[in-house]
């Protein structure tokens, strides 16, 4: 049973759409960890022509997705649910954006002479360039409010945007091995407070537990972190593996 008042509400928007390379899996992850911890977990899908009620929920996920099915989103999104998403994240809600959602996230996504807009909720700008895809696999080390030290998320990642911070951004982290933003940059993703954007899909949480443990403290607003499980041995290996993938 979950205690009163523990349940971690999350909105999954466009799941139907935006949930290339398993982003499915980081909502299943989320959920059995907070199961394990007798934390109530409830997932409400927001997809297109659905109002989302930004105080209804913990944490809104916003995975990746093919450039034609971003551009599906993208309108609606900027519609429909920006004010929302806007307002979520002033009341200090999490949002966590995968690569396709985290291009969402900001003022526009620039494809030749199309633009794909965004919500503009953190300074950002992403432009298809000429070059390759940025593919393969990637680990960045990152600091976050409640945890000491630093930390590596690893994962994979596979865009044809570069995405560029503006100037008062600060990117989620330092690129460790592969590409993150730009493939240049050497930053990786970017944070404001409980909005988080990333590249890594993998899928993320899987690969990073501890991180999926951060997000979920971080959107019921607990006061310290949440103490480890007692086994954790798969999750660490899948750490462990992803890692090494990377090189690091
Ligand atoms: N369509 C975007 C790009 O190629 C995002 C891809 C993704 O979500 N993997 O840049």
């Amino acid at each position: 049973m979950a205690e009163p008042g523990r349940t971690l509400r999350v909105c999954a928007l466009y799941p139907d759409l935006m949930n290339i390379y398993a982003d499915r899996g980081n909502l299943l992850l989320l959920e059995r960890r907070c199961a394990w911890r007798g934390i109530g977990f409830e997932v409400t899908a927001a997809s297109l022509g659905d109002e989302v009620d930004p105080s209804a929920h913990d944490l809104f996920y916003l995975g990746g997705g093919q450039d034609r099915d971003q551009k599906l989103c993208a309108v609606d999104l900027v519609e429909r649910k920006r004010e929302a998403l806007h307002a979520a994240a002033a009341d200090g809600r999490a949002i966590l954006a995968v690569c396709g959602g985290y291009q969402l996230l900001g003022h526009s996504y620039q494809l030749g002479a199309e633009e794909i807009p965004g919500i503009g909720l953190v300074d950002l700008r992403t432009v298809r360039e000429d070059g390759p895809r940025l593919i393969g696999n990637v680990a960045i080390e990152v600091e976050l409010p409640g945890l000491d030290g630093r930390r590596v998320l690893a994962g994979f990642e596979n865009h044809g945007g570069r995405t560029y911070l503006g100037d008062g951004e600060v990117p989620l982290g330092r690129v460790l091995r592969g590409h993150g933003n730009t493939g240049a940059s050497g930053f990786e993703g970017v944070r404001r407070g409980t909005v988080v954007g990333t590249y890594l899909h993998g899928p993320l949480l899987p690969k990073n537990a501890w991180f999926a443990d951060w997000l979920i403290a971080t959107a019921l607003r607990l006061d310290a972190p949440l103490s480890p499980l007692p086994d954790d041995a798969l999750e660490d290996a899948a750490h462990a593996s992803a890692r090494r993938a990377a090189g690091v």
